[in-house]
């Protein structure tokens, strides 16, 4: 039985490729990828020469029987997306889940991964975090899924294209309020790397004065709700307040 590898490629920054990740795709028989032009490039790049086969989520499942089919003949197969670690917010998913069901081993090439380089350089808390993903892509939907989210207290990131970031932030600036501390960074690992950070209205305005800032992509985070104890104490402060300036007025 062959092994599925799930591999994870740079985000931006060739170098970022491991040596065991190249080894891995040398190795192996087939590479599975999101686009196979642009996964030949990096297959290009590292003199490999490979059968590739396209698996995007148009054609996941008829796609993953092929390659189940490759596994079964003893064959190995690497799973590539565009960028990064696959499945996460790209396809995969489908094939681990027939691979992981038939039996088959599935191994992960750990490496690059977006929200992971974000968060480890944001400095918001990442003892709890929750990736939302991409936001719906119209305002009503995202104000939602947003609202949704209101009270979270964990950290919360997403992904979201240049074209969409300053409506983004201002939903957000409208559903979480004005103070709350968010992050964005954007081209992480390639030249333009930039951070901003700041309470929500702040990075608006720093993205409204960047010629750069809907440019390139983003990974957002915002820091989570005040916790619900915590939310608790402020009540019970209140509570005693007023205690206080009713007392003299009892009987
Ligand atoms: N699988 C990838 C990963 O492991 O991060 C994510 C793929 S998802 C289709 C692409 C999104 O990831 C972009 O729209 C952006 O939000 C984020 N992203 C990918 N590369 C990035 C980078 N170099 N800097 C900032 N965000 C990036």
């Amino acid at each position: 039985q062959g092994t599925l590898y799930i591999v994870a490629t740079p985000i931006g920054n060739l170098d970022d490729l491991s040596p065991r990740a190249t080894r891995t795709l040398a190795s192996v028989d087939v590479v599975a990828a999101e686009d196979t032009r642009h996964s030949g490039r990096l297959l290009q790049h590292l003199g490999i020469q490979k059968r590739m086969i396209a698996l995007h989520d148009h054609n996941e499942k008829d796609r993953a029987e092929a390659l189940i089919s490759y596994l079964d003949k003893g064959h190995d197969v690497a799973l590539i997306s565009d960028a990064g670690t696959p499945l996460i917010s790209d396809p995969g998913y489908v094939l681990v889940r027939i691979a992981r069901e038939r039996g088959f081993r599935v191994s992960p090439v750990p490496g690059p991964c977006a929200l992971v380089a974000a968060l480890s350089a944001a400095g918001l808390p990442t003892d709890r975090f929750l990736f939302a993903g991409f936001l719906p892509a119209k305002r009503s939907g995202r104000r939602s899924a947003l609202d949704a989210l209101r009270r979270e207290t964990a950290t919360l990131v997403f992904y979201e294209s240049p074209h969409r970031i300053m409506d983004a932030v201002s939903d957000m600036e409208a559903v979480f309020g004005e103070a709350r501390e968010l992050v964005l960074g954007r081209e992480l690992t390639k030249t333009f790397e930039t951070f901003y950070a700041g309470s929500i209205t702040e990075v608006r305005q720093q993205l409204e004065v960047d010629p750069h800032g809907s440019r390139g992509e983003f990974v957002v985070m915002v820091r989570g709700a005040e916790s619900a104890a915590a939310a608790g104490a402020e009540s019970a402060l209140d509570v005693d307040r007023l205690l206080q300036l009713l007392l003299p007025e009892l009987p």
